[in-house]
């Protein structure tokens, strides 16, 4: 049964189109599970109704005319129970509908299950037969399990057909929504800019070109550059292989004959594609063929005929233009599969807008950037059929994690006037930068920033930010080919010192591993979260830590502003480890003739296990900073890149709740300040909890520095012990958002909530 299943999914997930992705289905179902029908019924959304979509078995002719209300017959109950309903006559049941027109007197048997993605039914699918009988258990296992692995084919095939309707210009305007998260707030409106990795064959966007004969000239020059490669390898390797392996090169070289795949790719330029889409395009359907064969060695084809499409894609990306050479449209809204930190520094920033991942969190090292850069964002958009979209209009929303495609003039202008009413409170907020954050009774709030990129500085100084809280020294190092030396190093965080002192600066030391890999240096983990991350990496290589260290010394010499912060400590022998390691880089820096003071050493509270150790980290350390988006991740179990599990993401979880005071409250019996630099110090309510408990700094990106600064200034620091002790309290997430949010309108801080948006 799970051979039938493999190939039933591999030949769906190979249709091109919705209407093929269902016919595939109730044919294959039918046959593997030998029944007289099986069809497909698919909710349409605007008229909220079920429509039969495909059928094996009943009337061809009522496909696409036969529908139901949404609690009409059989069907609506599957829908309505969102369970699997098995019946050996249907007709005799109480919600029975006779659907005119499909021939489905004759058949009694019927078993319906629910097609569900992401909690959202999309339609039912339905086997029936004409004797009178209970499916077994068996069938109706296959069934759930059809349906469930499915459901993302369906719903992303249906995605993709609008999308294609649009761009094909059968549709002009569609309002089409794509449910992601928010990455960064804002809203932004402009032409979609889709940017693949290297060598991605499947992430390549479809783009149309006027001059075929070019670039028909194009791919024949890549094409001739990877036989040659190929003769060559086979040549140099000719000698030790045996003359069957030798022969598949042979076979390389057959295959991209102008009658095999070349003829067929220049076929599809010829259409008016480009010669990257044309490949993407014939090497799919070439794989998804190989890799059904029944025959093990005709499936491991499948991976020749991607290699050579690799090949070939990469020949094609070196001679068309680089990058740098590109012309970005103004407005550019940049698309990519996976949103990386080196991305973001590819657009010019004048013309950089909104950024939209298909993969990754509001909580991935990207979003934290696009939120330091002010960019709107939206994250984990996993249905968007993102290689589609190259050109076409695109409103991003960041408040609600939502994106629309080729959006209506009604929807368009609605948009238009919340960015113009975000423009004013914006406005409104420049005149804050030389007030101190301080309550309307007098409590004073040191409101500190997270940096990372040099341009971060001069905004978070605009911004009257007064210290850097967290300096993700890391992300330096991401957009490098090697290790930047300790001159290189030295340079980059002298300029953060020089540009903050006498202010305070907090460098925490390399922070790679989980989702911030360096290119360089990479580590291949299960478990990237759980695995070498932070101190662990650069304890296991006191040569990095060292370098880095002594960077950081000497640019802090004569200055005298430097803290440094140890990230991801579990126990209180990473802390001495470390502490010793920074005393031999001060010795050593001493004995060489720097004049070098000691600085302040703090330790992140990242993973629950430092929760319970703070004391004790506290009687090692000057400083303790709490680290919320791991903590948040690590506390609730929830990997902070997973769009999947981003509902999950809640900051504002009791468990996180109590966990941040008992840490403030710990810190504080031993004399210790404790900052907090995750997310949660950057939103205006979550700063007035933090403030109320206790937190002697807050350090967030200078984007939303001036929001946070406003509602500090808006309300009492006894008002916000009272909410603290409200929230503190109740159990439940929603209604503590619901608290936050009516708390700020209620103090007139209304405008740093969400916008209302239209649904
Ligand atoms: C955190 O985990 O809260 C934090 C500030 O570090 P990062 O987001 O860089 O992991
Ligand atoms: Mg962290």
């Amino acid at each position: 049964m799970l051979e039938t299943l493999r190939k039933i999914v591999q030949e769906v997930n190979a249709a091109p189109d919705l209407e093929s992705v269902l016919d595939v289905i109730v044919r294959r179902v039918q046959r593997a599970m030998r029944t007289d029908v099986c069809s497909i019924y698919l909710i349409d959304r605007q008229r909220e109704r079920y429509v039969l979509m495909a059928t094996q078995g009943l009337n061809q002719k009522s496909v696409g005319q036969v529908s139901l209300s949404l609690d009409e017959g059989v069907v609506g109950m599957v829908g309505q129970r969102a369970e699997p309903i098995n019946l050996e006559d249907a007709a005799v049941h109480s919600a029975f509908t006779y659907l005119k027109g499909t021939g489905e007197k004759k058949f009694h048997a019927f078993l319906g299950v629910p097609i569900i993605h992401h909690r959202t039914l999309l339609g039912v699918l339905v086997v029936q037969q004409k004797l009178i009988r209970k499916f077994d258990e068996s069938e109706e296992a296959f069934m759930v399990t059809m349906s469930a692995q499915l459901a993302g084919v369906i719903a992303h095939a249906e995605a993709t057909g609008s999308i294609l309707q649009i761009s094909d210009h059968t549709k002009t305007e569609s309002d089409r929504k794509f449910e992601g998260v928010s990455g960064c707030i804002g809203v932004a409106i402009g032409p979609a800019v889709v940017m693949t990795p290297l060598a991605d064959l499947d992430g390549v966007p479809d783009r149309k070109i006027e001059d075929v004969k070019a670039e028909v000239a194009k791919f024949k020059s890549a094409l001739a550059q990877v036989r040659r490669d190929i003769k060559r390898v086979g040549r140099s390797l000719a000698k030790r292989l045996r003359s069957e392996e030798r022969e598949l090169f042979d076979v390389y070289i057959r295959m991209l004959d102008d009658n095999a795949l070349a003829g067929e790719i220049i076929a599809h330029i010829k259409e008016g594609s480009w010669a990257q889409g044309a490949l993407r395009q014939v090497i799919g359907e070439h794989v998804q063929q190989f890799s059904m064969m029944d025959d093990p060695y005709l499936r491991e084809r499948a991976t020749d005929i991607r290699d050579l499409g690799r090949r070939m894609l990469t020949c094609l990306q070196e001679s068309g233009p680089s990058l740098s050479e590109i012309e970005f449209p103004e407005n550019t809204i940049l698309v990519a599969d996976e949103l990386t930190p080196a991305m973001l520094g590819e657009v010019p920033t004048e013309k950089l807008i909104g950024l939209l991942s298909v993969h990754g969190s509001g909580n991935s090292h990207a979003a934290i950037l696009a939120r330091s850069m002010g960019i709107p964002t939206v994250m984990g958009v996993v249905d968007l059929p993102y290689t589609r979209i190259e050109g076409l209009n695109v409103i991003l929303d960041g408040y609600s994690g939502r994106v629309f495609v080729n959006p209506s003039e009604d929807l368009s202008q609605c948009y238009q006037d919340i960015i113009r009413e975000e423009n004013e409170v914006n406005a409104g907020l420049e005149g804050l930068k030389e007030l101190p954050a301080e309550t309307t009774d007098g409590y004073r709030m040191p409101l500190w920033v997270n940096t990372g990129l040099i341009t971060d500085v001069a905004r978070s100084l605009e911004r009257g930010a007064e210290g850097i809280g967290l300096y993700r020294t890391e992300i330096p190092f991401m957009i490098r080919d090697f290790f930047p030396s300790e001159q290189d190093q030295m340079e980059t965080y002298r300029k953060q010192l020089e540009a903050f002192a006498p202010r305070p600066v907090t460098m925490r030391t390399l922070d790679i591993g989980g989702d911030k890999p360096l290119p360089y240096f990479p580590i291949e983990e299960d478990n990237p979260f759980l695995g070498w991350r932070g101190i662990r990496v650069t304890l296991d290589h006191p040569e990095i830590f060292l370098v880095q260290i002594r960077a950081m010394l000497r640019a802090a010499e004569g200055l005298d502003n430097l803290r440094i912060m140890l990230p991801m400590v579990t126990s209180v022998h990473e802390v001495d480890e470390s502490k010793k390691l920074i005393a031999q880089a001060v010795d050593e820096l001493r004995e060489e003739g720097h004049i070098i003071n000691q600085p302040l050493i703090g330790v992140m509270v990242e993973v629950p296990a430092a929760v319970y150790q703070v004391r004790r980290f506290a009687r090692r350390v000057d400083f303790i900073s709490v680290g919320s988006n791991d903590l948040t991740q690590y506390l609730l179990a929830v990997d902070r890149n997973n769009p999947r599990v981003a509902s999950l993401y809640v900051p504002y979880h009791p468990a996180v709740l109590k966990a941040l005071q008992f840490i403030v409250h710990e810190a504080h019996k031993e004399n210790v300040s404790v900052s907090i630099c995750g997310e949660m110090a950057a939103d205006p309510g979550g700063a007035i909890l933090l403030m109320a408990m206790g937190y002697d700094v807050l350090s967030m990106n200078a984007t939303n520095l001036p929001k946070v600064k406003f509602a500090l200034r808006g309300i009492s620091f006894d008002r916000a012990r009272e909410l603290l002790n409200q929230i503190i309290v109740m159990d439940d997430v929603d209604k503590i958002h619901m608290m936050l949010r009516n708390t700020l309108k209620e103090l007139g801080l209304g405008q740093l909530t969400r916008p209302a948006i239209p649904d």
